[in-house]
């Protein structure tokens, strides 16, 4: 696989810990399409794995259904484009599950590089990044869900990734759009640098 090649990129989409609207911390729902997109824009940007992270035996169930429909069961031998991507997803319990695979893959352990659709006071630019990813360590980008990530983990990252800006004041993107949008300023080959 080309990806083997590139940057040692992994993704993680958080399901806990994230916030509410009222901003206390809870345990959100799996939302199956994100699976099938992010998967699909981390094979495509190179990314060697997405964790999806949630500590619910129901919500993990729930994947487990969707991951073996996809990987092994009917839906293998119908679409294997989206086979291919589903590969990608490893279910964790939590983020230090994710962290555990990837030092054991590596030797080494990732760089956590945290995402929020706020400015956080010290985040870090996108080719501040793309250099950063360059330099041969594993880097795990996090997303989160609902109302974002809890702000422990927000803290606990080592960077945290400017926000992505649209060309209006409506900052509502879903974390699939962010995901793709991130990836794309992360490894993307710019139409003007082909
Ligand atoms: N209000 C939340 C926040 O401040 O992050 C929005 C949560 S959004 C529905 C879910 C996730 O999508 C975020 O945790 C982040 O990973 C990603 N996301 C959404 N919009 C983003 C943006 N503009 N920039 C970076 N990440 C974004």
């Amino acid at each position: 696989l080309k990806s083997s090649l590139g940057p040692k990129l992994y993704l993680a989409l958080t399901h806990y810990p994230v916030v509410n609207k009222e901003g206390e911390c809870i345990a959100s729902a799996v939302t199956p399409i994100d699976l099938h997109d992010m998967a699909r824009a981390a094979r495509t940007y190179g990314a060697r794995k997405l964790y999806v992270i949630t500590p619910l035996v129901d919500q993990q169930a729930l994947v487990g259904r969707i991951l073996a429909h996809w990987t092994q069961g009917a839906g293998a031998a119908y679409n294997p484009a989206r086979r291919q991507a589903l590969e990608l997803v490893r279910l964790v319990a939590d983020l230090a599950a994710a962290e555990d695979q990837i030092a054991a893959r590596h030797g080494l352990a990732p760089i956590t590089v945290a995402t929020c659709a706020r400015r956080i006071d010290g985040c870090r630019g996108y080719s501040e990044m793309r250099r950063r990813l360059a330099d041969g360590r594993p880097h795990l980008i996090i997303f989160g869900t609902a109302w974002g990530l809890a702000p422990n983990l927000l803290s606990g990252a080592d960077y945290v990734l400017a926000p992505v800006q649209g060309a209006t004041d409506y900052n509502h993107l879903s974390v699939r759009s962010a995901a793709a949008v991130i990836l794309d300023r992360l490894t993307g080959v710019a139409s003007d640098r082909r």
